[in-house]
């Protein structure tokens, strides 16, 4: 017989794919590591694993513990499949802004939701990041991960992601693409790849424009898991060699061209990485290879990035500019 004993011993080794028609013309091999394959559909799923793990080991999470975190997206789906795996309940907040589709799928997984007010400032006791504080040190066995402060976030991509990518192309990688949100991707597969390369691998960050990152000036941007306003814990900034910035419009364009030209239903955020790694493939050289993280799957997106009137709502396709230079995308 062939199984697993658990849905988390199927989380990690996902598999690298070879991007065809987006990249064609272009001579470097370019592979996109397909996160979205994780059993919780995003790279989060690694993260909860880990995170959980060294709470377990380290007496903060007990039999009977209550995972309590500020979070609406990816990391719940992680950590709701890991805790119920494993015997915990799980307790999310989240901003009212966000989606009824979404607090759907975490409930959908066991956990409570408590829904918090949009409107007041991050340090309004009413605040879903203070409400989860709260609830944290008031639930009896309550448990905080707090993956923007937990150094398991970007270890489980230094031990995990970073081996696997190294492993599977032969060490002949020469650059790495990942967006940044909490900045654990890039820190951990970075870190790695560096070390195990003696400094050869360069490290390409995607960010979207308006986030810190890279630089650009702050301004509100529609790609989601993205950016940040200001530079977390979960982030090393001496690990990338450059970051580049990518307009919702493109990030939004590629996304909806890996769905139509690859057969990969992914996120915005993907859609942001691929276009930078489309970027940087047009100034690299012909044995190069570039390995581009997608971050999740499409599914949580599909009334926005692949909804015909989102995008032309937002004018992503009817501007006859964007037409132009992004011909392929209509
Ligand atoms: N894409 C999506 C959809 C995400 O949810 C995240 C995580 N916030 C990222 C990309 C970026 O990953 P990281 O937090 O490791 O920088």
């Amino acid at each position: 017989m062939k199984y697993h004993e658990s849905i988390v011993d199927l989380i990690g080794d996902t598999p690298l794919v070879r991007l065809n028609r987006i990249t064609a013309g272009l001579a470097p091999l370019v592979l996109a590591k397909l996160e979205s394959l994780n059993p919780g559909g995003s790279a989060k799923d690694r993260i909860a694993l880990r995170m959980v793990a060294e709470a377990e080991a380290a007496g903060q999470l007990r039999p009977g513990g209550v995972i309590v975190e500020p979070t609406s997206g990816n990391t719940g789906v992680g950590l709701a499949l890991v805790a119920q795996a494993r015997g915990y309940r799980c307790v999310f907040t989240c901003p009212d802004k966000v989606a009824e589709e979404k607090r759907a799928l975490l409930r959908g997984y066991g956990a409570e939701v408590v829904v918090c007010p949009s409107t007041v400032p991050p340090e309004h006791p009413d605040s879903y990041r203070s409400v989860a504080a709260r609830l944290a040190t008031e639930i009896p066995g309550g448990y905080s991960p707090n993956q923007y402060a937990n150094q398991a976030n970007p270890d489980s991509h230094y031990y995990g992601t970073g081996p696997e990518i190294w492993a599977q192309t032969d060490g002949r990688i020469t650059h790495l693409v990942a967006g940044i949100g909490t900045g654990g991707t890039i820190s951990g597969i970075g870190q790695y790849l560096k070390e195990v390369s003696g400094g050869r691998v360069r490290i390409i960050g995607a960010d979207p424009e308006g986030s810190v990152y890279s630089g650009t000036r702050a301004r509100p941007y529609l790609v989601e898991g993205v950016g940040q306003p200001s530079l977390p814990g979960s982030y090393d900034p001496s690990v990338p060699d450059g970051v580049l910035a990518v307009s919702d419009r493109e990030s939004v364009l590629y996304a909806r061209r890996l769905a139509r030209e690859e057969g990969i239903l992914a996120g915005g955020s993907s859609g942001m990485a691929v276009a930078a790694a489309v970027r940087l493939a047009r100034r690299c050289q012909p044995q190069d290879v570039i390995v581009v993280v997608v971050p999740d799957t499409g599914r949580g997106y599909l009334s926005k990035v692949f909804d015909e009137g989102w995008v032309r709502r937002h004018g992503f396709i009817a501007d006859p500019t964007s037409a132009r230079c992004l011909g392929a995308a209509l």
